[in-house]
């Protein structure tokens, strides 16, 4: 199935969004990243150089697989997961945050949207008690679950849903656990998605 939009959840997570000197949000905050963001959970990742600190995002994605319509649940639409990496520009992102400006040159630069195979939605009971991780360099970096979002996955999909729509191919990446951070050139990033490895990914800057 071609993936069509990539919408991102940011701050769902509490103990990220205060690593990070934001606010919790009182609603889900909806971006989106261009289809050319996309690159696979292995091999040689090319990202931006010279723009300042380039940060790992851990994230669930899932993946919508019929037409939303308003008050379906997630086990209606939903029918892929996978485990990705939400890219971001963090000095640009600064400097767009002051200036009130959107995020797109921080967070849709090519190859900033990674993401893994997808495998069978397992429900959305199952998906709460999920558990994922980043290793950079064999060392774990973030770990995660949805039981710590701050909006659940069913309030995501009504959410954007309802605001923005959903169709089969869209794609939701759900929001960074804490312990974001830099690479460097030479890095090597593997995720983890319930006990299973995606990756490795080499960073080349
Ligand atoms: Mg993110």
């Amino acid at each position: 199935m071609d993936i069509r939009n990539i919408y991102c959840v940011g701050r769902n997570y509490a103990l990220h969004a205060q690593e990070l000197g934001n606010d919790v949000p009182e609603e889900p905050m909806i971006f989106s990243k261009p289809t050319h963001a996309l690159h696979p959970a292995v091999g040689e990742l090319r990202l931006p150089s010279g723009i300042g600190e380039i940060h790992y995002e851990a994230e669930l994605v899932v993946r919508i697989g019929r037409t939303y319509e308003s008050g379906m649940t997630a086990d209606q639409v939903v029918d892929g997961l996978a485990i990705g990496i939400d890219w971001t520009a963090r000095d640009v992102q600064t400097v767009l945050k002051e200036k009130r400006h959107p995020w797109l040159l921080a967070k849709g630069f090519k190859n900033s949207a990674v993401l893994s195979a997808f495998q069978p939605f397992p429900g959305a009971a199952a998906f709460q008690e999920l558990t994922f991780s980043l290793l950079n360099n064999g060392a774990e970096v973030q770990s995660g679950s949805p039981r710590d979002m701050i909006f659940p996955l069913e309030r995501l999909i009504s959410y954007i849903g309802d605001t923005f729509g959903l169709a089969a191919g869209d794609i939701i990446y759900t929001g960074t656990p804490a312990g974001v951070g830099g690479v460097k050139d030479g890095d090597e990033l593997t995720l983890i998605l319930n006990g299973e490895r995606f990756g490795p990914l080499r960073v080349s800057l």
